[in-house]
């Protein structure tokens, strides 16, 4: 299976609920930097994790893709005994959604595997149990989310968008992220954005212009208060030219929207000579969800 990256177009956080989530408005959309897992029948449920940042991905119950398998093999009366690999494209703890990815991924392989028949909706709501990003990394080009995120209504665009991911060493963790917004916000109102109507419109019109303007997450004063270095990594990507400059989701990795292909190549190579970002990745969006790609 492949399952790609999020970025997060606009993430609005509201106040914390009861049961300790925020209520967020998000607009997301998966690009093409992907997780590929495979699923072998075994004698037991194993994981093995291989690519970049691999050695900070549990190995045990608490990996997303083991827990996914887990949910689906009780649901569907199934035995969950798979060896799944693990080849991680996605930057480790680093706002791009990689472990509900995973989660998406062994969830969508085990239904093709076991022939659960559960239906995409089904699919999505055992994902939601796993996290909050999960259902969309199942539906996979652009949505809002509402709710924890959770509850997606596709988002009507067109044209694709050339992106640029500059990675930062040492992840932030999610719910230090919150934390910290939290903190800040006992002190102020702090980085409410808009609503995400000016978003939808430059999606609807193709026009990345204006969705480089539009762009705005509540998260990144908090993960820029965590990571200072983030500050300037944004300005950086700014001055170089790019349409708009935003924390992923709860960081560290910053998106950069390039004009086009050609100008993506080209900022990549300044951000990568100007020694700011751990390392620079390209990739296009939308793209689509988790989804098997061979089966033998
Ligand atoms: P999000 O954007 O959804 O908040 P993230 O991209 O910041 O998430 P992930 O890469 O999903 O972060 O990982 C967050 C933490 O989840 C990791 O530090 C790791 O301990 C744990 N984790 C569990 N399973 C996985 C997995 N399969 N891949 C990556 N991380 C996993």
């Amino acid at each position: 299976m492949r399952a790609p990256a999020k970025l997060n177009l606009h993430l609005s956080v509201g106040q914390k609920r009861a049961d300790g989530f925020h209520d967020l408005k998000t607009v997301f959309q998966a690009v093409g930097l992907y997780d590929d897992v495979e699923l072998v029948r075994a004698d037991a449920l194993s994981v093995t994790v291989s690519g970049e940042g691999a050695d900070e991905v549990p190995l045990d119950d608490t990996n997303l893709a083991v827990r996914a398998v887990h949910l689906i093999a009780d649901r569907t009366g199934n035995d969950a005994s798979l060896a799944i690999s693990i080849r991680k494209g996605i930057p480790v703890a680093g706002g791009c959604a990689g472990g509900s990815a995973d989660a998406a991924a062994a969830l969508v392989g085990c239904d093709a595997l076991w022939g659960t028949g559960l239906s995409k909706d089904e699919l999505a709501a055992l994902g939601a149990r796993l996290g909050s990003d999960v259902p969309f990394s199942l539906h996979g080009g652009t949505a809002l989310g509402t709710g924890r995120g959770e509850q997606l209504t596709p988002v009507l665009g067109q044209g694709s968008y050339s992106w640029v991911l500059a990675l930062t060493a040492g992840g932030l963790s999610t719910p230090a992220v919150y934390g910290q917004l939290d903190k800040q916000r006992e002190t102020g109102p702090v980085g409410v954005v808009r609503d995400p109507a000016d978003v939808l419109s430059a999606l609807r019109q193709g026009d990345a212009v204006a969705l480089g303007r539009a762009l705005g997450n509540d998260l990144q004063s908090a993960a820029v208060a965590l990571k200072p270095a983030l500050r300037l990594l944004l300005e950086t990507g700014r001055d170089l030219g790019a349409l708009g400059a935003i924390v992923s989701g709860s960081g560290p990795t910053v998106a950069l929207l390039a004009r086009d292909e050609g100008h993506a190549v080209a900022l990549a190579a300044s951000l990568a000579g100007q020694g700011v970002c751990s390392a620079v990745r390209r990739a296009d969006g939308p793209v689509a969800g988790a989804r098997v790609v061979e089966a033998r």
